[in-house]
């Protein structure tokens, strides 16, 4: 088998979520169960979105749980050259292709399909530019995109994990776009080239990428790269089963650590929520967790925040 390779990539928006630790954490038992590398990489090309002093944050946060990384943190915005290059790549290779639609006519043509009632879709329309076209549209300093071609044909299948076999529809697909006028790579762009070149063996991560999945393989395809076994970790839902948010109470690790909450209950609960050891101890280190650790043994179905059992947890300790 090869080297178990796995990542933490974050996207620095603001401080590191519970949902996020646990990500973290159960990359982090997977690479030390199985005497792997923790990659950690900071995904920050998304320049609006970005908050100033959140990887310092989010550092500090990883730091405090005791979840150490053995390379990075790596950050994209360091890498923009190489997104660039398998970019033009796929342009050269005729697996993508640039777009210089105006917002004007993807309006038009987002009204257009939202009167025949059709989800919205790319038309396609520069998807046959010549080059004598592409080439005066870029004298003239046209702004563009790059998208990828994409087939609607048939299903995608990736056999996940924690979640076995899970099929997409292609008919849903879309020619998305893989570099954006400004030059920045988009998130599945990004993460595909970048999961590559990190010889990233396993994608372990939160369930709300999974609808991201079939885009990223398609992105795999068209690069030639192999892809990685993908593993989807279920969503932490609050108590009423409506997604967790600051409503429910604290929900960043910095939050527990202000309010005087332990770190070993923290990591403690944050294991328990989604993973089980198998048998009935609830009370257990980083230690016990790793060499009991298996993915096999994080359930399907979504965890439920209960702060009440955290708290009994912290008085444990
Ligand atoms: N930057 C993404 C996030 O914070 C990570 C996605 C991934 O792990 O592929 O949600």
């Amino acid at each position: 088998m090869k080297d178990i390779r796995v990542r933490f990539a974050p996207s620095p928006t603001g401080y590191l979520h519970i949902g996020g630790a646990r990500t973290a954490l159960f990359n982090y038992y997977f690479a030390r169960k199985y005497g792997g590398k923790f990659i950690l990489r900071i995904e920050d090309t998304d320049r609006e979105r970005l908050k100033e002093d959140s990887v310092q944050q989010i550092l500090s946060s990883m730091k405090w749980l005791g979840i150490d990384w053995d390379e990075g943190p790596i950050y994209q915005s360091d890498r923009l050259d190489l997104y660039r290059k398998e970019a033009n790549r796929l342009v050269e290779e005729g697996k993508a292709y640039y777009c210089f639609c105006t917002q004007e006519e993807m309006e038009k043509d987002r009204e257009e399909q939202r009167k025949r009632r059709e989800p919205f879709r790319y038309s396609g329309r520069c998807l046959n530019l010549s080059k004598e076209e592409i080439e005066k549209n870029l004298r003239e300093g046209k702004p563009y995109v790059i998208r990828i071609k994409t087939s609607k044909e048939g299903t995608t299948e990736i056999e996940d994990l924690i979640r076995g076999k899970v099929s997409f529809d292609n008919s849903q697909m879309d020619d998305y776009i893989i570099l954006k006028s400004n030059g920045m790579p988009t998130y599945n762009f990004a993460c595909v080239v970048d999961d590559h070149h990190m010889g990233i063996t396993h994608v372990i991560r939160g369930e709300e990428h999974l609808s991201n999945t079939p885009k990223q393989v398609l992105m795999y395809k068209a690069l030639g790269y192999d892809i990685p076994q993908f593993a989807h970790i279920s969503m932490i839902l609050a108590p009423d089963r409506s997604k967790l948010s600051k409503r429910h109470g604290a929900t960043s690790v910095e939050e527990f650590r202000e309010k005087g909450y332990l770190k070993e209950a923290l990591v403690n609960y944050l294991t328990l929520l989604g993973w089980s050891p198998g048998d009935e101890t609830e009370i257990f280190s980083m230690e016990d967790t790793i060499s009991k650790f298996s993915l096999d043994r994080i359930n399907k179905t979504a965890a439920i925040y209960d702060i009440d059992k955290l708290t009994w947890m912290n008085g444990v300790y």
